[in-house]
């Protein structure tokens, strides 16, 4: 790994008391961030802030004037923002026939409105060189089943990762989407409540097995950092192999 990748640099992580979002945090912090850190979590956000030394704010990013806020702290603390990492989401089982409207709604809203609102707010604050995270997920390259509204979410993330990179590449700020495929974190321990599911998963990863957490991290860092100084609009597929397999059995 190269040295303090991100000496100075003002990075605000969404989702970040948990999971990949906790893990990009604490690399982050090791290579130098200043960091403003943003979950729904106030336990868990007050935690991860001060084992970092980092500011926290509590907030629901499905609601526009929480993302305003949390983006505001990082503004009025520092001045500016250097990396943004859209990360916070849900998880939603259940096909269009089994799931209310609400259901729907809450998942739309909290994976994919969220990173609309955050980069509406921070983009004026981004200088030159700045760099944009976007956490899709392999289940908006090909469709899980009974995933419905999870599935339709980080599609239009991926493709709206796009639409920032071109949008904003003449301004010097770069966009990408992480796509993980099975990561280790409570998101996916819920998913363990239906029977069968996790094998079934495990058994379609020609890695035969899941993430940790920090294995996302690194690739955020990455996508976050110089190195990728030429590296926008890809949409970054971290899945053991899941999506380089055409379903036909070993
Ligand atoms: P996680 O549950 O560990 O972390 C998600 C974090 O987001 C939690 O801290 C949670 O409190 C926060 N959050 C949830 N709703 C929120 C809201 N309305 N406002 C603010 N914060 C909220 O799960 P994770 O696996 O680290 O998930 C991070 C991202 O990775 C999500 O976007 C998820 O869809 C994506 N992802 C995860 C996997 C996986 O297998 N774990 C696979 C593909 C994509």
């Amino acid at each position: 790994m190269s040295g303090k990748r991100f000496e100075g640099r003002v990075a605000v992580i969404t989702g970040a008391a948990s999971g990949i979002g906790a893990a990009t945090a604490r690399l982050m912090a090791r290579e130098g961030a200043r960091l403003v850190l943003g979950d729904i979590s106030a336990d868990g956000i007050a935690t991860i802030a001060s084992e970092l030394g980092a500011t926290g704010v509590t907030g629901d990013v499905s609601k526009q004037a929480d993302v305003e806020a949390l983006i505001r702290a990082a503004v009025d603390a520092h001045g500016r923002i250097d990396i943004l990492f859209n990360n916070a989401g849900i998880g939603s089982y259940g096909n269009s026939v089994e799931m209310e409207a609400e259901q729907w709604e809450r998942v739309i809203a909290i994976d994919l409105h969220s990173v609309f609102y955050a980069c509406k707010a921070a983009i004026p604050h981004m200088p030159e060189g700045s760099a944009i995270v976007n956490t899709a997920s392999i289940s908006g390259l090909g469709g899980d089943y009974r995933f419905a509204a999870y599935n339709a979410a980080k599609g239009a993330v991926i493709n709206y990762t796009r639409a920032l990179a071109m949008d904003h590449a003449k301004a010097g700020i770069r966009v990408n989407a992480l796509c993980p495929g099975l990561v280790d974190t409570p998101i996916t321990s819920d998913l363990n409540q239906i029977p069968g599911l996790r094998e079934d998963w495990l058994s379609r990863i020609p890695m035969g097995r899941a993430a940790k957490p920090e294995e996302m991290a690194a690739v955020v860092a990455f996508l976050a950092s110089d190195d990728a100084s030429y590296v926008t609009g890809s949409i970054m597929v971290a899945d053991g192999g899941t999506t380089a397999c055409t379903g036909q059995p070993d």
